[in-house]
């Protein structure tokens, strides 16, 4: 049975709240995760524009001050959108967290400029910084999600750590395909694709379905945004898709996960508005297995979360993430 670690908003601290956040994950022992003198992941999501429930800057820079200090040198990471936004090219989403305020310390998308860039991992498309690291610190902000119930470290594990083709998987049921309409015959998506998917038929550009990879970079690099998918999979096929992604990407590695219950917000944080939070802020968890930490979340906050979407049960991600091997579902609470 895996520990959590609680430390609690709900009640008032008389010390500096950085400093009892060092207790936490000093309690927890969150930095056995840093190799001295090597690269240390931080894998976090920084907000679309215009968002701000995302986690705060100063809590990360604490982090990235804490693994310093014990002598690992930390990166931030995470990985292009699948939707066209501020984050879906590695050079935009830079931009962005250095404005949305992670400018502390060097930030490496994780899945290359386009978001094709993945190792296979049991099938999955794991963005491929993950393939070359065995340790990662994860942040996760947890909140409702349309979808899923909610979002957490399993979600940020498996959505947030996978290629673009990866997340195309996870969130649709069919390959991407060409809108005539938008399409300019620029045939830039032509030249890009190493498959050869993209024919030109005629006075048209489409994909040949069965050779598409789905590898989905051929929406990166279509200036017209041209290259479209259907967000067609279910409730149930998105939360089993996240939960094997999340256990492709712990597989033999040691994960200390970070979870803030603050700012908990009816979507996620690709979201770029902000509507009213659905309860109050609870306080930030901490522990080595991804499973147990979002099941403490989702128990500490159950019932704002069943009221938000009571057609979705987002156990499903927690029971297929632990059939796969992303950790376990028991777990004990200790305040600290
Ligand atoms: S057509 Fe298919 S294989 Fe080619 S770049 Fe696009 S998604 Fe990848
Ligand atoms: S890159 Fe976009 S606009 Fe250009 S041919 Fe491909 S789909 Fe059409």
């Amino acid at each position: 049975m895996a520990t959590v670690y609680f430390m609690e908003l709900r009640k008032k601290y008389d010390e500096d709240i950085l400093k009892v956040f060092d207790r936490l994950v000093d309690a927890a022992g969150g930095m056995q995760v840093v190799q001295k003198r090597s690269p240390t992941a931080v894998k976090l999501h920084i907000g679309e524009s215009g968002n701000i429930n995302y986690v705060n800057p100063r809590y990360v820079n604490r982090l990235v001050d804490l693994i310093g200090e014990s002598g690992g040198r930390a990166f931030l990471t995470d990985t292009t959108t699948l939707y066209a936004g501020r984050r879906f090219r590695a050079d935009l989403h830079i931009g962005l967290a250095r404005e949305h305020g992670f400018d502390f310390a060097p930030m490496i998308i994780a899945d290359g400029l386009y978001g094709d860039d993945y190792v296979d991992i049991d099938g999955a498309k794991v963005a491929s910084l993950f393939g070359h690291i065995d340790s990662m610190l994860c942040v996760s902000h947890f909140k409702g999600h349309l979808n899923c119930g909610f979002g957490g470290a399993l979600k940020n594990l498996g959505m947030g750590c996978s290629a673009k083709g990866g997340k195309l998987e996870m969130h649709s049921k069919s390959k991407p395909y060409v809108d005539d309409g938008r399409c300019t015959q620029c045939l830039t998506c032509f030249e890009y694709c190493i498959h050869d998917a993209i024919k030109k038929d005629k006075d048209k550009v489409r994909i040949d379905m069965k050779i598409c990879t789905g590898c989905a970079g051929c929406m990166s690099v279509c200036p017209e945004g041209a290259i479209r998918f259907s967000w067609d999979a279910v409730s149930s096929e998105l939360q089993k898709g996240i939960a094997r992604y999340a256990a492709s990407t712990v597989k033999e590695k040691k994960i200390f996960c970070l979870n803030f219950l603050i700012n908990i917000s009816p979507n996620c944080d690709c979201f770029h508005t902000n509507e009213p939070m659905i309860t109050p802020d609870v306080g930030i968890l901490a522990s080595f297995d991804p499973v147990s930490i979002d099941q403490a979340c989702y128990d500490l906050v159950s019932d704002a979360i069943d009221n938000l979407h009571p057609e979705i049960d987002p156990t499903e991600q927690l029971q297929f993430a632990e059939r796969f091997g992303a950790g376990e579902r028991k777990y004990e609470l200790k305040s600290i």
